[in-house]
């Protein structure tokens, strides 16, 4: 589920603190907390059900193989610490996707992609800083010369300072960088400031209309904030990681530098430039001096061109009928959510590590079924909390065996948690432009999986997947059990989830597939 408020979780995260208050009222009155099966929890095994010993019709030997406990071990390696919050891109979100591969490939599954692959791959752009090959040389008239690293000796304070950039100049000391600090003859130079802790953008700005080729500010004697490695690190970091943008956006804007350097090393530059010995703390060059030293920074970005290679996960399963089989019910989840932050992992448990296993549960029921009429996409997609990309990426240039054309999206997204009776779905009657028979086919069957207490999820119809797939003109549906406390928070972790729930939601949607595969899907 896309954060709307990408910008400022915490801010979202606050108000749900509502939702919180409901939650906690549903277990007051009685209904029992997400508890882990019990053998699992302790990571015991779990015994396997044969499948050929169920009695029943197809559709209940498949349903049997749903089960909590399965789900509960997938989601375990899903949602481990291990993958650190599967952000697009993250090498923890390949892995995830092999995982998803291996069990296609066991279960028999074709691969759903181009070029015989299960992985179909799309582009992003993405500009990491390569912060170790970020660097500073000063030269002195004297010859006394330093190399600085970025990220050590200094550090770049705005997510905009991205980008593959030399820039070489004189230093000329300008005070503390207010308006009147600029002289003339700072132009195209590098200008120097010290830093009383005011005014740090309003800084940056001032320089740059005074055109000078950048700026360095170090701390002041008396600088009493944060030391520069806490107040950038959070930056720095994301800088490293990148930003995740879909391709052909606006270009980017010219980066003006800005380094804010370690006083040590700032006093460094000063004594190159003639500080006395022993001068006192507070001593500075004159306003407007030329201070005798040339320094060339340079920075680059760690990927070619500033892209990246994205996958979704897609595993084919043919229909039986000669012409329905070209018809294509796409099944969805995302398999992404948004890594880490400093120490804090965003394991994502539910969001969507229950979508993402429950889909690897219908690909064993359907395993299990055997083919229906029509054909079965299940696509497990990334780049969701970057704003719905992966599915974007698919639903601009979807690729289908020969001859195949989608006919309906069933999407999956947060689907482990709150009232064990209820989920919300869209979209409802209310959203007219949107409505569709899957609605009615989702109503047939709820209670049969004990959803007695069915909710609007309109107001997330534009936050997920199925958004994406609907621009194909094709009917969706969207199931979902909720926000909570713990969305898009580090505390959204596997025990929490009840797995009986996530096991009941999909196989509604098994049953739901089943129901649709003889009848037309109309809008
Ligand atoms: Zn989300």
């Amino acid at each position: 589920m896309i954060d709307l408020l990408r910008t400022s979780r915490r801010t979202l995260a606050g108000a749900l603190v509502a939702g919180a208050v409901v939650y906690a009222a549903n277990f007051a009155a009685g209904q029992s907390p997400a508890v882990a099966p019990a053998a699992l929890a302790e990571g015991g095994a779990v015994t396997p059900v044969d499948v050929d010993e169920i009695v029943g019709t197809p559709l209940e030997r498949a349903l049997a193989t749903i089960r909590p406990e399965n789900i509960f071990a997938d989601l375990s390696f899903i949602a481990s610490d291990e993958m650190h919050g599967r952000d697009t891109p993250s090498p923890e979100l390949l892995i995830a996707a092999r995982y998803i591969r291996a069990r296609l490939q066991r279960l028999g599954f074709q691969p759903g992609g181009p070029l015989g692959s299960y992985f179909y791959e799309y582009q992003l752009a993405h500009s990491p800083l390569a912060i170790d090959r970020c660097e500073a040389t000063w030269t002195a008239t004297d010859g006394t010369t330093a190399t600085l690293q970025a990220g050590r000796d200094y550090f770049f304070a705005s997510v905009g300072d991205a980008g593959d950039l030399v820039t070489s100049g004189d230093l000329v000391f300008c005070g503390y960088g207010r308006r009147a600090d600029f002289p003339d003859n700072a132009r195209g130079k590098w200008a120097l400031c010290v830093d009383n802790g005011k005014g740090r953008g309003q800084r940056s700005r001032t320089a740059s209309q005074a055109g000078v080729a950048g700026l360095i500010t170090f701390p002041a004697h008396d600088y009493e904030g944060e030391s520069y490695t806490e107040r950038f690190g959070g930056v720095m970091s994301m800088l490293e990681r990148g930003r995740v943008s879909w391709p052909g956006g606006r270009e980017p804007r010219e980066i003006f530098p800005s380094l804010f350097m370690t006083r040590e090393r700032g006093l460094a530059l000063l004594d190159a430039a003639g500080r006395p010995p022993g001068a006192a703390e507070d001593w500075m060059p004159e306003q407007g001096a030329e201070l005798g030293v040339n320094l060339e920074e340079r920075r680059s970005l760690a990927t070619q061109g500033g892209m990246a290679t994205l996958e979704n996960v897609c595993g084919f399963w043919p229909g039986k009928d000669p012409e329905r089989s070209k018809e294509v019910v796409i099944l969805s989840a995302h398999y992404d959510h948004v890594g880490v932050s400093g120490d804090d992992i965003y394991n994502g448990a539910d969001d969507n590590g229950t979508g993402t296993c429950g889909l690897l549960a219908l690909a064993e029921a359907l395993a299990t079924y055997g083919p229906l009429d029509r054909s079965v996409l299940l696509i497990w997609v990334s780049g969701e909390e970057k704003g719905l990309l992966g599915s974007k990426a698919w639903a601009e240039n979807p690729w289908l065996p020969e001859g195949c054309k989608p006919v309906a999206n069933i999407n999956i997204d947060m689907i482990g948690r709150n009232d064990p009776t209820q989920i919300l779905y869209t979209p409802t009657e209310k959203l007219e432009q949107y409505y569709n028979d899957l609605a009615q086919v989702l109503e047939r069957h709820a209670a049969s999986e004990g959803f007695t207490n069915l909710g609007s999820a309109d107001d997330y119809y534009h936050r997920s997947d199925q958004a994406s797939f609907e621009t194909l003109g094709i009917p969706v549906m969207f199931l979902f059990a909720d926000v909570h406390e713990d969305y898009h928070q580090p505390s959204d972790t596997v025990e929490k989830i009840d797995t009986d729930k996530v096991a009941r939601v999909t196989r509604l949607v098994l049953r739901m597939l089943v129901d649709i595969d003889d009848e037309a899907i109309e809008r």
